[in-house]
């Protein structure tokens, strides 16, 4: 069945017109047969409801595989050595293999690995943030984030990573944009602090890879090794004019402090009052979803 089919059918199944609809009906779903839809969700629960009858954390190549089993059902296999935010949200990701699969594909399948069509992995990612961080506890939560701290706050609250946290916040429109940024040099560019990864709503557009000004918070931040904090003008994608900004530098290894984390508040301030706001939630609420996440 080709990939496009196989979620076409899903949608189908959970008479949703879309696959972000979708995921989010099959995780309601499972919530209301956990009888739980406050953080944090307990995957293994839930991947007994889709037929999976064991979680094996072994040595793999990938981060998860899914293998149907004679008897009908599936085993679940999670990549041991990653941190456990990660195995959570990898079993979330194969539950919703599992999901996908229905019971009548169930027997005599080659193993489900994470090498599938876009489509699908992207639909299974949603399954995945959608049931663990479920709605609309987590809008409201993700609706007070005004810092950095207050992202790792909901990531620790929800047990998933910074980065799906980000990642869930864009896909329910949250108006905050996450940016990871991290000092690095281009072909015939100066080495500077540049955009190595960046989570935001429909409408907005962060180049990767954009560089940080000199004068800048995060360049403050990442110079200071000191969070940094305050209201400054943006020239970054669709992002132009003045914004609130919390920048906190990190570090992803133990080589030392390379990067810095910030956050944009999107939200219209009281400064904003009176003049055309560079950016607003309702003039983009209804244009099409262009973000693929991974
Ligand atoms: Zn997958």
């Amino acid at each position: 069945m080709a990939p496009s089919t196989v979620v076409a059918e899903f949608c189908e199944r959970l008479d949703a017109a879309d696959p972000e609809t979708a995921a989010r009906r099959a995780a309601a779903w499972l919530h209301v047969c956990m009888g739980r839809t406050a953080p944090p969700i307990e995957p293994y629960h839930a991947a007994r409801l889709v037929g999976i009858r064991d979680v094996r954390e072994l040595a793999l190549p990938c981060a998860g595989m899914l293998v149907p089993i004679r008897a009908g059902g599936f085993i679940a296999r999670i990549k041991r050595s990653d941190p456990l935010a990660r195995r959570r949200f990898t079993l979330g990701h194969e539950i919703g293999h599992a999901l996908l699969a229905g019971p009548r594909h169930v027997q005599h399948r080659r193993p489900v690995t994470c090498a599938q069509a876009l489509d699908v992995e992207t639909l299974c990612d949603q399954i995945a943030a959608e049931l663990l961080m479920p709605s609309p506890a987590f809008e409201e939560a993700a609706g007070r984030v005004r810092r950095v701290a207050d992202v790792w706050a909901l990531a620790r609250q929800f047990q998933v990573s910074f980065r799906a946290v980000a990642v869930q916040m864009a896909r329910r429109d949250i108006p905050v944009a996450v940016v990871r940024w991290r000092r690095k040099s281009l072909p015939k560019k100066p080495e500077a602090l540049r955009v190595e990864w960046q989570s935001s709503p429909r409408g907005v557009f962060i180049p990767l890879r954009a560089s940080a000004a000199g004068d800048s918070l995060v360049t403050a931040a990442f110079t200071s090794q000191q969070p940094a904090r305050g209201r400054e003008r943006l020239d970054l994608g669709t992002l132009r004019g003045e914004y609130e900004v919390d920048a906190v530098p990190w570090s992803s290894s133990r080589v030392g402090p390379a990067e810095v984390l910030s956050i944009i508040q999107l939200r219209p301030t009281p400064a904003d009052a009176g003049e055309p706001a560079a950016w607003r939630l309702s003039s983009v609420r209804d244009a099409p979803h262009d973000q693929t996440h991974s």
